[in-house]
């Protein structure tokens, strides 16, 4: 049934399909640590690959597997495998499969703590080059011999860049080299990376998926499309124990998941996982108020720029345009020099000033004073992000009010 229905009928059907007693809807909230064996055996064999089944959650619970298979429906991927946060998805998932020899191309348009993560493991060793990813020639200008590979984002925060993401597709699957897209921003109902061959993909679950900013969460999706039997870093044991397909999230949930105990609580899943039911009426709905806000925007004089890919003036707007659903929840704005960006802030009633995006309330922080503060002035001349910049992440809020918010504000 699943495969064949729609987007949303699918998640909604999807922990029924499990048959969990007495007919329930939702799967159960496992709270269980560690699970008993009748026969030793079977415990034997799950530690060694053999057979599927729970031994310590730290690895697998029956809640958290749940949510998993969600994400891989969304993803129309192999198998995922979820971690506590994003970042911790993003972190276990390249240190369990790249080493110190081995070399990175990532975007130099990152979110903030992917960004430090990767200086991170640069400092022990790691060898990762920034490119501007929005087009594929600098991200081919830097594939070397020992390239094993490329990190993207598909819109970028806060100042809303697309990667090239067609094109970088092409070249990692020429290449041989794992092509690791990070889907946040846009989602699986705006988009999914197996299309532009994307081998593995992030979510930060915390974000559109869960959706009502009340759970952490994050996943790693395989697309299948990684050979990796061919990949070098494969621990020869887990060749032995697994089917080629499933080597790589074997290694990613094994030196990935357990090692740095990154672990999602079946709590968070179970929310994530109610959240994930309405993903696309909230990504309908958000898109349209965030592009209707964009448009309000753009004519207003005391606004210098505004970053949307939903707009005509956005440098990738026709690459958004041709890859996406939609445009997202996601933009920014320059004020105005005459603008006092905090005090403009603070005459916004109904828009939350926070950090965070993906929730269903629309969230509104000043760029430079707090996600881009570390970084200092020289730096963020250097990315592009003006001192007065706003990052708004739209939510499900009707738009007359929202409208009415940002016109007092702006009055
Ligand atoms: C928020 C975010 C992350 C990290 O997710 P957490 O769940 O907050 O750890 C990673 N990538 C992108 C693009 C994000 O927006």
């Amino acid at each position: 049934m699943t495969t064949k229905k729609g987007f949303t009928t699918s998640i909604l059907h999807a922990d029924r399909l499990g048959k969990p007693e007495h007919g329930s809807l939702h799967k159960p909230i496992h709270t269980s640590v560690t699970y008993g064996h009748e026969d030793v055996q079977d415990l034997v064999d799950i530690f060694q690959n053999k057979k599927k089944g729970y031994a310590y959650s730290r690895q697998g619970n029956p809640t958290v597997t749940a949510l998993e298979q969600k994400v891989t429906q969304m993803e129309k991927g192999l198998a995922s495998i979820a971690f506590s946060t994003g970042m911790a998805a993003i972190s276990a998932t390249i240190m369990a499969l790249i080493k110190h020899t081995d070399h990175v191309v990532a975007s130099s348009f990152l979110f903030g703590n992917t960004r430090s993560i990767f200086q991170t493991y640069i400092d022990m060793g790691l060898n990762i080059t920034f490119v501007d990813a929005t087009d594929v020639e600098n991200v081919r200008n830097e594939i070397k011999e020992n390239t094993r590979l490329v990190f993207v984002e598909t819109i970028a925060n806060p100042a809303t860049q697309i990667a090239d993401l067609e094109a970088i597709g092409e070249l990692c699957a020429q290449k041989g080299i794992i092509y690791m897209v990070d889907n946040t921003m846009t989602s699986p109902f705006l988009f999914n990376p197996i299309d532009v061959k994307a081998g593995l993909v992030i979510n930060s679950l915390t974000k559109y998926i869960g959706g009502h900013g009340n759970a952490l969460g994050g996943s790693v999706t395989d697309t299948g499309l990684v050979n990796w039997t061919v990949y070098p870093n494969i621990f020869e044991t887990f060749k032995k124990q697994v089917k080629p397909e499933t080597l790589g999230l074997t290694q990613i949930r094994k030196k990935g998941l357990r090692d740095s105990g990154g672990t999602l609580s079946p709590e968070a899943a179970h929310s994530i996982s109610v959240g994930a039911e309405t993903l696309a009426l909230r990504m309908e709905r958000c898109c349209n108020n965030a592009l209707a806000l964009a448009q309000y925007f753009e004519t207003h004089p005391l606004i210098k720029k505004v970053f949307y890919p939903g707009v005509k003036s956005h440098p990738q707007h026709e690459r958004a345009a041709k890859l996406f659903r939609k445009f997202g929840g996601l933009m920014s704005i320059e004020l105005d020099e005459s603008l006092d960006c905090l005090a403009f802030l603070n005459k916004l009633k109904l828009v939350v000033k926070s950090s965070n995006l993906g929730d269903t309330r629309t969230l509104a922080i000043p760029v430079a004073q707090t996600i881009f503060f570390e970084l200092g002035a020289e730096r963020r001349a250097e990315m592009g992000i003006p001192e007065t910049m706003i990052r708004l992440s739209i939510g499900i809020e009707d738009l007359d009010d929202l409208m009415a918010d940002f016109k007092e504000a702006l009055g």
